[in-house]
């Protein structure tokens, strides 16, 4: 395979990074990334001290430039997890900010300062010689939604594959500049975000901390793509009633996509409504990086993510394994993918690896899904916590939250099933009320959800909180709702 990043090669004097008033060129983000490389062991594996920061971007592609893979660590992890990564991973150094803070147990490990600055040293050819495209380059943990993080060993390949699949259904070049408030932790702050816009040899323009008028100015200033979790297009949509300037922002944006979780069909609405533009949806994880997606040229619709990237094979399968072959917006299947996108495992789980894969070599994803008539999937929910079974029924969680979202009186909105001797399950949501002082009934939300979906998608049960557990990337947490 040819280098991941060719601009880096023959470098020029466009902004590749921009973090607030801090950016380098390609020529300086060369020079910086070849002047660290040189520093690193060849091989072997590099933590990054994973802060919205220049250094991170630098410290990352300087691993993959000298061969390493790198970890990246989210700073805000508790010591707990970051022991359970570097323990996992045994990284032999943390690559840091000058300046940066490390909590214990990463001050345990050998540190080497990132440094930007290093004009007058050159850039040129990559320093060491050309890693294999098997390779690992990146071990990312798994946002940690559903159990512990694992960790996922991506290789060179995948990630130069995804990279190229988007670029195929985005249109996606070197003239894109990229406005980014995303955490460059997991695959779609870091993979997408940096990795991406690099590969292509355009620009990213990072807020360090998401605001909705950090956007405004971006794409108001020449950015033309926005990635986002739902929570930010959550923001969005709701700053929009009352900032008509962002409204004309977003309208100038040639592609505004959501990824990381489901994106709510009330907040796709709003935000088409209000600016004209509607936010595409693609589909991915950590382990298979990116799967399917609505695609520039074709058809956005609310509640899709599209259709399988170039390169992807993806299947519907029944309990049994059996692949489902109808595309009738109903039956209800697990997602499974196959092409060279996919990691090469978790690092030190051979028995989750070798769980997580068919006979056949599919990667069962554990999320579930329908597909329209015309190849378009839908994700209904996680197998393990948004399929609820009742009475008789499969019902995705999913469907009921955006139906209670529809409610003026709704701010937000998780469902669950909870055992319940009749209906095998019961549906319990879990809202927070627009307005806590009159939040509305059980009763009149059961009634809404009967009336736009079935009777026996109503909540049986309906708990009140002030917010949702939410992980870092905006994933509402369901296996802490029990507790909460
Ligand atoms: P863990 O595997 O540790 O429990 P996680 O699955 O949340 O955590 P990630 O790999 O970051 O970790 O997330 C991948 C999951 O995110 C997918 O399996 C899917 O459930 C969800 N997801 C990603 N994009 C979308 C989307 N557009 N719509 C709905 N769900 C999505
Ligand atoms: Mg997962």
């Amino acid at each position: 395979m040819s280098s991941l990043f060719p601009a880096l090669e023959s470098p020029s004097g466009l902004i590749a990074l921009r973090f607030g008033d801090r950016s380098l060129t390609y020529a300086e983000f060369a020079a910086a990334t070849g002047a660290l490389a040189a520093r690193l062991p060849r091989g072997g594996r590099v933590a990054v001290w994973a802060t919205p920061a220049l250094e991170t971007a630098v410290a990352v592609v300087a691993a993959l430039r000298a061969g390493a893979a790198a970890v990246p660590l989210n700073p805000k992890s508790g010591e707990k997890e970051l022991g359970h990564i570097l323990s996992d991973s045994a990284p032999s150094v943390v690559l840091a900010a000058p300046g940066d803070e490390l909590p214990y147990p990463v001050r345990d490990l050998e540190r080497i300062d990132v440094d930007v600055d290093v004009s007058g040293t050159g850039g040129g050819p990559s320093p060491a010689p050309s890693p294999g495209d098997e390779d690992p380059a990146l071990i990312v943990y798994t946002s940690g939604t559903t159990g512990p993080p694992k960790g996922a060993v991506l290789p060179r390949r995948a990630i130069a594959t995804t990279l190229d699949a988007l670029a195929d259904a985005w249109q996606w070049t070197g003239d894109d500049v990229l406005v980014h408030g995303l955490p460059l932790f997991h695959v779609h702050g870091l993979v997408l975000g940096i990795l991406g816009p690099l590969r292509r040899g355009g620009s990213v323009r990072h807020l360090g901390r998401f605001s909705t008028e950090g956007v405004a100015r971006e794409l108001n200033e020449g950015a033309t793509m926005m990635f986002g979790v739902p929570t930010m297009y959550h923001r969005i949509a709701q700053a929009l009633a009352t900032e008509p300037e962002l409204a004309k922002a977003l309208g100038r944006a040639r592609l505004l996509v959501s990824g990381s979780a489901a994106l709510p069909v009330h907040d796709h609405e709003r935000i088409a409504a209000a600016t004209g533009r509607r936010v595409i949806e693609r589909y991915g994880m950590t382990e298979t990086l990116m799967n399917t997606s609505v695609r520039a040229d074709g058809e956005p619709r609310a509640g899709t993510v599209g259709v399988p990237l170039p390169g992807v094979e993806l299947r519907l399968v029944e309990e049994d394994g059996s692949p489902i072959t109808s595309y009738d917006s109903e039956t209800v299947g697990e997602i499974q993918v196959r092409g060279p996108n996919l990691f090469t495992g978790y690092l030190n789980r051979p028995d989750a690896t070798e769980a997580a894969f068919t006979a056949d070599g599919w990667f069962r994803t554990g999320d579930m899904a329908v597909r329209d008539a015309d190849g378009y999937v839908r994700i209904v929910g996680r197998k393990a916590t948004d399929l609820i079974k009742s009475g008789g029924y499969k019902i995705g969680a999913g469907e009921i939250e955006n139906a209670l979202l529809e409610h003026a009186g709704v701010r937000e909105a998780a469902v669950t099933g909870e055992p319940d001797e009749d209906l095998g399950e019961r549906i319990v949501a879990w809202v927070v009320p627009a307005d806590p002082q009159s939040p509305p009934s059980a009763d009149e939300l059961a009634d809404h959800v009967a009336s736009r979906l079935a009777p026996h998608k109503r909540p049986r049960v309906v708990h009140y909180l002030s917010v949702l557990p939410r992980n870092d990337m905006g994933k509402i947490m369901k296996r802490a709702l029990h507790r909460a």
